[in-house]
């Protein structure tokens, strides 16, 4: 149970929500910083969330070393942790809900399925969306009720739009720094981000989903993460209209890059944020190696 908010206080919240599939690394604390900070500095709430769906590439060692790793940087978060591993019925009842609206369809195709699919000479140059090639709708003629175990779900997005009678998807970006417009058409949306999957055959759910379903029921207000997400916010946006949750607003923060400009990955151990700590790094070099105010002791 949540605790009551004392009068006055800002309804203001937001997360942090890592994936326990590696060491964080300066990006990752960039993204926690700057998220509790914008708490702070809206006398709201900063909660933590452990996105463990991918689980084949979670590890628990990793999870211990989120928890330690945030608390050496100086950031304090509100207990108990949403794991998101916790949270399968909520996601299966979101899917449920947008199967039986009729917006979800089997799909067998494999990544090589797909490529040779976007080679046939009828199709145009293929197009690269949020989750890589979009879909060019093999499997959409499938009943839902042929789903087996080998097949995905993915969203009709055609018709999901259509549903939702909309001809534009939008949402309030607070962040700045990501140009291009926060706002796609439908048709854009159809032809650059497409059909997507919103359970993976491996997991039965997908990251958009989840991301939708824990977002709403942490009471997030709004949503600090990274400007490599900010093409997926318009899947985010439309699962939410279609599952009536409510609209956060989004705040994109600016990439954290190594030297030759590469947006760092979990893969970079060299960055990890224990790293600079076992080399003698205080969390005031972290703050300002991140161009960060150091935060006040
Ligand atoms: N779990 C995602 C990641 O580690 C974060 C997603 C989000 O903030 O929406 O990249």
């Amino acid at each position: 149970m949540p605790s009551p908010r004392p009068e006055g206080a800002s309804a203001y919240a937001t997360r942090f929500a890592p994936s326990p599939t590696g060491l964080l690394h300066l990006g990752h604390a960039y993204s926690a910083l700057v998220a509790a900070e914008r708490a702070r500095a809206h006398g709201g709430r900063f909660l933590l969330r452990i996105e463990d769906i991918d689980t084949p590439r979670c590890r628990p060692e990793y999870e211990a070393a989120i928890y330690e790793d945030l608390a050496w940087l100086g950031l304090e978060w509100e207990e108990p942790v949403m794991r998101q591993s916790d949270r399968r019925a909520a996601h299966d009842a979101a899917l449920k809900r947008l199967g039986e609206m009729g917006l979800l369809y089997p799909c067998r195709c494999t990544r090589g399925d797909i490529r040779a699919a976007l080679s046939a000479p009828q199709e145009g140059a293929p197009v690269i969306g949020p989750d890589g090639l979009v879909y060019p709708g093999t499997c959409r003629g499938r009943a839902l009720e042929e789903a087996g175990a080998g097949d995905a779900l993915r969203l009709d997005m055609a018709r999901a739009l259509e549903r939702l009678g909309r001809a534009r998807i939008a949402f309030t970006e607070t962040g700045g720094v990501v140009k291009e417009p926060s706002e796609m058409s439908a048709a854009q949306i159809i032809e650059g981000i497409g059909d997507v999957v919103l359970a993976r055959r491996d997991i039965g759910t997908s990251y958009h989903l989840s991301v939708v379903v824990d977002d709403a029921a942490q009471g997030i207000t709004e949503v600090v993460r990274g400007a490599d997400l900010f093409a997926a916010t318009f899947i985010h946006r439309l699962l939410q209209e279609l599952l009536g949750l409510p609209e956060p607003a989004y705040h994109h923060h600016r990439l954290i890059r190594d030297e030759a400009g590469r947006r760092l990955a979990k893969r970079d151990d060299a960055r990890a944020i224990r790293r600079y700590r076992e080399e003698g790094s205080t969390p005031e070099d972290i703050h300002r190696m991140l161009g960060l105010e150091a935060a006040d002791s």
